[in-house]
């Protein structure tokens, strides 16, 4: 056997442990694979000590370690401290694949000096709504961005020896009842949005590890899913890595063994693994699907102990380093999304009235499994004074943080209205800062409404009643609406900027940095406008995605709805010109590259970065198709007067759809457009290029050993002998979409090509480990359960009394199934036991009884 040198995880003692994990799974007994299978407790996994092999810690990101002190820890705060970079909207709107990528290093470097070699991270949900309470922690509405920034952090994170595990796969794009809502969307959705981003990341940047969600896609739990987590995911895009279960996601551990999930977190006790090792005894699971996770298990441990063997390099003080390149990020994060003047950059003498709460508590990350506990906190107020002095600042609370509750706000206290426009009248300028207070925002809870509290809104109307000079600095992690937009001359959209936000807000406002970020969301004018409004978030049972592919832009600028703020937004101090766009060809035959050329010039007076967006339209569509799709984008930094040429080079991919009924990606030969745009709704420059071929011609994803036989085969021979539908099957709505709203259940149910599944609540008498504790209203014991679990829980989260999602915590819990309490640390209560529980809600109170007493000496 191979032999590899490495270290332990506390990376002192050398060790030897065999490189073929084949090998070792061989001389393991089917107990010791199974429990490989299952994590030890909440954050580790058990080694296998007797090939040398040390267990492994997994801790939280994504923008930041969340490491708690000990293994067994389900708390939210006391983690370690570590460098709270801007959360991935944020980071996002760069668009800058290197900055990403110094990033997730960073984490890595992190993440290695505290023991840890995975990060869970990044999540690349797209945002399906903007009101999906973790928006903050996933990338953007498009796939493209989304996958190509997540392949920029996994390899950052990597190249540190720390393994990513991309999340949450797949179709996770909401939190009301993300445990258990089953995802209803077709497959050219599936393919072209919900896919797109994961198979970038896994193909271009192989992360150890693929998290599966906690939701259902189309009837089946994705940890139980085989055609997502083996088909598509391994045999089609050639990951191999381990794919955990979110935390509780699992349902039945042996269904989801046999369907390609490795490794259950986190660990439950023995149970699981017995279930495992029963199920193989009796005959109901394959023992050679053990041996396939066990390997990958231990291919993990390998790959985490040799990495930890590598530390040089990794020991310098990073925490001033990292915290500056957090300042990087969020300066350069920051989009100007109005600049009428311009009122900016700020002038220098002026004086400079300082309001909102915020400025002093800054609001700089989500609130839920990802939040980090900084180094050190830079707030906006203190970085002013330190920059030019006190004499020069006033400040106004304007609002009460701790006043705002959604659902319960009080509205604008008059005492902190008077006092704001008495600051405002002192001052040259007024720096407004107004956001999302955390409980707005939260793993586990949706919004309901685009809107800031009603406080924040009226400060910026009063304050601008009494100062033109107004600049709003947004910190949120999601679009907002922003009813006072006409009477402000600025707003800059800050996001969550991470732990040194509030310093790098003045860098954008005093122009050392040139803002240059983008918008990797539309911000929609109502509620009413996006595409998924009538069906987010679904339920009882279901989410319809009736608006398929016409997510964000996609249908705004299909149907030609205004937008309050574009995709691909954003403004500079300096301005570009963009000319001599050449294509590599007038003509090309399917699957030959072309290449797109455009300068770019500065033509103002100071240097800045210019993010520059290549968009690509099916001239004449066959069936039914976004008027454009972002295909690739550039950043570029200009000094004034600067030309540079921006080079692209498209493949086949960025002229297919997903053809349905043929199974693959299809490019229909035809005239294509190439825009090249400032944002999706300012396209700068056009040409045309004809993509020839004998007839249309479509990729097949096939498996890796039959892939080198060739991709393209005729149109109309379909697997199968299917033909070709995906022309006739667009019912009308979808091939000229006005208003997604309107898609019928029969439209849809045509796009789906099947009928639609029931979305009837749960009774009584029939709730099962999946019920959400929520719908089962009908049972007092249930409620008063609930009532129960929502306390303990919230004893559990004493640490951190401020969490959102401990104040929230009935909200959260009611969307939550008695199977999934795990995660909140109900470890104790074991399948036998949560069965005894369900009996008791559907009103079998006895068998529940003896259901329960049974579990519990089953525990000991
Ligand atoms: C979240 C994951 C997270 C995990 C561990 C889950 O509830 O969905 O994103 O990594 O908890 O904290």
């Amino acid at each position: 056997m191979a032999e590899t040198a490495g270290r332990t995880a506390g990376g002192k003692a050398p060790v030897n442990f065999p490189a073929d994990a084949t090998e070792v799974v061989r001389r393991l007994t089917l107990e010791e694979k199974a429990a490989l299978c299952v994590g030890k407790d909440y954050w580790t996994l058990r080694g296998v000590p007797r090939f040398g092999l040390p267990s492994l810690w997994l801790a939280d990101g994504p923008h930041g370690l969340r490491k708690q002190p000990r293994s067994d820890n389900v708390s939210l705060a006391g983690n370690v401290p570590a460098t709270c970079f801007p959360t991935a909207a944020a980071l996002a709107a760069t668009w800058d694949r290197e900055l990403v990528r110094a990033v997730g290093r960073a984490i890595g470097v992190e993440a290695r000096r505290h023991g840890v070699s995975v990060v869970l991270g990044p999540g690349v949900n797209i945002k399906r709504s903007p009101l999906c309470g973790r928006n903050f922690e996933y990338f953007s509405e498009d796939p493209l961005l989304a996958g190509e920034l997540a392949a920029a952090f996994i390899d950052g994170l990597q190249s540190a020896g720390v393994g990513a595990c991309v999340k949450h796969f797949a179709v996770n794009n909401q939190e009301t009842r993300r445990f258990t809502i089953d995802a209803v969307v077709d497959e050219r959705a599936l393919r072209e949005i919900y896919l797109f981003a994961f198979e970038l990341a896994v193909k271009k940047a192989k992360p150890w590890l693929v998290m599966a969600a906690y939701n259902r896609v189309n009837g089946t739990y994705c940890t139980e899913h085989r055609r997502l987590l083996t088909d598509i995911l391994r045999n089609e895009w050639g990951f191999d890595g381990v794919v955990v279960s979110d935390w509780g996601a699992v349902a039945d551990r042996a269904a989801a063994l046999a369907a390609g999930l490795d490794l259950e977190m986190p660990g439950t006790g023995p149970e699981n693994v017995r279930d495992i090792v029963e199920a193989v005894r009796s005959g109901r699971l394959d023992e050679a699907a053990v041996d396939r996770a066990a390997c990958r298990v231990v291919a993990l441990l390998q790959k985490a102990a040799a990495a930890a063997g590598a530390l040089a390099g990794l020991d310098g003080d990073y925490v001033n380093a990292h915290h500056a390149l957090a300042r990087r990020a969020a300066a350069e994060a920051a989009v100007l999304l109005k600049n009428d003047g311009p009122i900016l950059p700020l002038a220098p003498g002026a004086t400079i009235a300082v309001i909102g709460a915020m400025a002093k508590r800054p609001r700089y990350q989500g609130a839920g499994s990802s939040v980090i506990t900084p180094t050190q906190l830079d707030n906006a107020y203190d970085a002013l004074v330190a920059r030019v002095g006190p004499a020069r600042v006033v400040y106004a609370p304007g609002y009460d943080l701790a006043a705002d509750v959604p659902g319960r706000e009080r509205g604008p206290k008059p005492r902190l209205l008077s006092e704001a426009r008495a600051a405002a009248r002192q001052a040259d300028v007024v720096v407004v800062f107004a956001g999302l207070p955390a409980l707005y925002e939260t793993e586990g809870l949706d919004r309901t409404s685009l809107s800031l509290p009603r406080s924040h809104d009226a400060l910026i109307e009063a304050v601008a009643e009494v100062n033109p000079n107004v600049i709003v600095v947004l910190c949120n992690g999601a679009p907002v609406a922003m009813p006072w937009l006409d009477r402000v001359p600025a707003v800059l959209e800050a996001y969550l900027g991470g732990q040194a936000g509030g310093s790098a807000v003045w860098d954008v406002l005093f122009g050392d940095v040139n803002p240059c970020g983008k918008l990797a969301e539309t911000f929609p004018l109502r509620l009413e406008d996006h595409p998924a409004h009538r069906f987010f978030p679904g339920g009882p049972r279901t989410v319809e995605y009736r608006e398929s592919i016409y997510v964000g832009y996609r249908y705004y600028d299909t149907a030609e709805k205004e937008v309050l703020f574009p995709f691909g937004h954003g403004l500079s101090y300096t301005t570009f010109r963009y000319d001599n766009l050449r294509l590599s060809a007038a003509e090309i035959r399917v699957g030959e590259p072309l290449r797109v050329t455009v300068s770019v010039t500065n033509t103002g007076p100071r240097a800045g970065k210019e993010i520059v967006q290549l968009y690509v339209r099916d001239v004449a569509p066959r069936t039914f198709r976004p008027v454009h799709e972002l295909k690739d984008f550039a950043k570029v930094a200009l000094e004034p007067g600067e030309a540079k040429d921006v080079t692209f080079t498209l493949d086949r991919r960025a002229f297919a759809f997903w053809d349905t009924a043929a199974g693959g990606w299809r490019v229909e030969p035809g005239e294509f457009e190439i825009r090249i745009g400032a944002s999706s709704r300012d396209i700068r420059l056009t040409a045309t290029v004809r993509v020839v071929a004998e007839s249309e011609t479509v990729e097949l994803e096939r498996e890796p050993d039959q892939r080198e036989a060739g991709h393209q085969r005729e149109a109309g021979q379909a697997p199968g002998g299917g033909e070709d539908r995906s022309a006739t099957a667009a019912p009308p709505e979808y091939l000229h979409p006005k208003d997604c709203a309107t898609f019928s259940a029969g439209a849809f149910a045509a796009v789906y090509g099947r009928p639609l599944p029931p979305n009837e609540p749960g009774r009584r008498g029939g709730y099962t480990l999946h019920t959400p504790l929520g719908d089962m209203r009908e049972s007092w014991a249930a409620r008063l359960f609930l009532w129960v679990a929502s306390r303990a829980a919230r004893f559990v989260l004493k640490d951190d009394p401020d969490s959102p999602m401990r104040r929230r915590m009935g909200e959260v819990l009611a969307q939550m199934p008695v199977r999934s309490l795990v995660m909140g640390g109900a470890a104790g209560l074991n399948r036998t036991m949560q069965e005894g529980l369900v009996d008791i809600f559907n009103g079998h109170t006895l068998r529940g009884l003896r259901k329960l007493v049974s579990g519990a000496l089953r525990r000991r």
